[in-house]
Order: C-alpha cells, then sequence, then structure tokens
C-alpha cells in the first residue's frame, strides 16, 4: 500500500493545496493529510476548524484521511508505515526551502519526498495571502475550497 503524508500548516487549506491532493489521489493508496501542531506558532483557525475545512473538502474521497501531529514529520511516517512525503512547489523559492528540507529528511529517514508542480492557475495562492484577504473583509472565497467559511 502506498501512502503518502502531506503535511502543513493549512491555515487555512486554499484551492493551491486542493488540486495537489487531488492529483497525488492518483498516484497513491491513500494520502494522508497532516497539519502539523507548533507550539510557537499563531493560526488564525483552530486546529479544529482547519481539520474540519479539510474533512468536508473531502468528504467523497475515500483515499483521503485527515489527522493532526506533533514532532517531526519522519517521525510521523515511521510509526505509521509512510513512505512518502509529498509537497508541492510554487516558485524557485519554495524549490530552495523545500530542497533543504527533503535532504535532511533523507539523512534522518529512508523516506522519499515527492513533488507536484502547482497548477498554473492557483500557483499565486498562498494560506498567508488568503488570512491578509480574510482580515481586510476580501472576497476569499475564490482562493479556498466551499468548505472553507468565516463565521
Ligand atoms: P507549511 O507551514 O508547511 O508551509 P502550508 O500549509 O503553507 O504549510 O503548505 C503545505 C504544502 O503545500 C507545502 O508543500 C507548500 O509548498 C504547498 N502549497 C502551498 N500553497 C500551494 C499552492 N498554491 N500550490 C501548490 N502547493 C502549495
Amino acid at each position: 500500500m502506498k501512502r503518502a503524508i502531506f503535511p502543513g500548516s493549512f491555515d487555512p487549506i486554499t484551492l493551491g493545496h486542493y488540486d495537489i491532493i487531488k492529483r497525488a489521489v492518483k498516484l497513491f493508496d491513500e494520502v494522508i493529510v497532516a497539519i502539523g501542531i507548533n507550539a510557537e506558532k499563531k493560526y488564525m483557525f483552530s486546529l479544529e476548524e482547519r481539520m474540519q475545512f479539510i474533512k468536508d473538502a473531502f468528504a467523497n474521497e475515500a483515499k483521503v484521511t485527515v489527522v493532526s501531529y506533533e514532532g517531526l514529520t519522519v517521525d510521523f511516517c515511521k510509526k505509521n508505515n509512510v513512505k512518502f512525503i509529498l509537497r508541492g512547489l510554487r516558485n524557485p523559492a519554495d524549490f530552495e526551502f523545500e530542497k533543504a528540507i527533503a535532504h535532511t529528511n533523507r539523512d534522518l529517514a529512508p523516506i522519499e519526498t515527492v513533488f507536484l508542480l502547482t497548477a498554473a492557475n492557483t500557483s499565486y495562492i498562498s494560506s498567508s495571502i488568503v488570512r491578509d484577504v480574510i482580515r481586510n473583509h476580501g472576497d476569499y472565497t475564490k482562493l479556498v475550497p466551499n468548505s472553507v467559511r468565516v463565521k
């Protein structure tokens, strides 16, 4: 069984993440969307809200599961028999950052990182820009799946 973990903050999930997950479903038997808990980070949405947004977006997709985890991604992989880490690439800055993480992870465990290039029409979307639009009362609904709604 080929399992991949897609780790991130997903604060909130965007159409960019959505596109990567949809495409990964065709490559893997299971895609575990895993929200990393970082006690030092401040989030706009609670862990429960972020998990629910993703669960609702993939309610009809049996291959997608949503979890949260603490600690190293490679430790989560070892414990859960996950052999692939999935990451999305938008631009050269993403590449440089992801390269360092992927090399470090490979030093730590024999786990492959698989990169999917973002779709052209979602490559400019980031959770931080979505948060900015929300904070300033703009129309964020074009940037996120329908499941993401601000109360
Ligand atoms: P992190 O806190 O790890 O950066 P994010 O939730 O911002 O978490 O991102 C998780 C993953 O999704 C990363 O691999 C990131 O490169 C990817 N990603 C973010 N936005 C997009 C997008 N618009 N298109 C494709 N991949 C994306």
